[in-house]
């Protein structure tokens, strides 16, 4: 994706108040993102630890999303799987995410949730420039090509619940 600014990220979420858009946490390292490599921006607030946030490019226009990092329960999903990208990690690599909806329907209350890598880089997992720590990806047959297309896909399928 593109190289993005802190005004071009406070400018995108979809799913919070202008408010919240401005005060929430932005990464400080934007210049050393490897962008290239990246489907979307994600990352934890380091000062809100159940606050999450995704930003990524949907036809030219981008897409923010403020979610709530709900951990795993206890002893529950031992090991689990990233519905974005696939990679599968051991208990805490993996995480619901929660996203409140945009619009009204998130003023009343409604999310939609859905299993992330707890550090949102499935980019580089997919692209081998991470690896789970003890998780594994399946040996896919798909190309690496196909398997960024699918976990581009899966986000979008994502983003039109919201
Ligand atoms: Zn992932």
């Amino acid at each position: 994706m593109r190289t993005l600014t802190e005004q071009d990220i406070r400018g995108s979420f979809i799913n919070c108040s202008k408010g919240e858009a401005k005060r929430l946490a932005v990464p400080r390292d934007l210049d050393e993102r490897p962008w290239d490599d990246l489907d979307f921006l994600g990352w934890r607030d380091p000062g809100a630890p159940d606050r999450s946030y995704l930003v990524t490019e949907r036809e030219d226009r981008l897409v923010g999303v403020a979610m709530r990092f709900q951990p795993a329960r206890r002893g529950f999903l031992h090991r689990s799987m990233c519905s974005l990208c696939l990679t599968t990690h051991p208990r805490g690599g993996v995480a619901l995410m929660t996203a409140r909806k945009a619009g009204p329907a998130g003023r009343e209350g409604n999310s939609v949730g859905a299993y992330m890598c707890t550090d949102l880089a499935c980019s580089l997992y997919l692209r081998g420039r991470k690896v789970p720590e003890t998780g594994a990806r399946f040996e896919e047959s798909l190309t690496l090509e196909e398997q960024i297309a699918r976990t581009r896909g899966n986000l979008s399928a994502f983003l039109d619940k919201l």
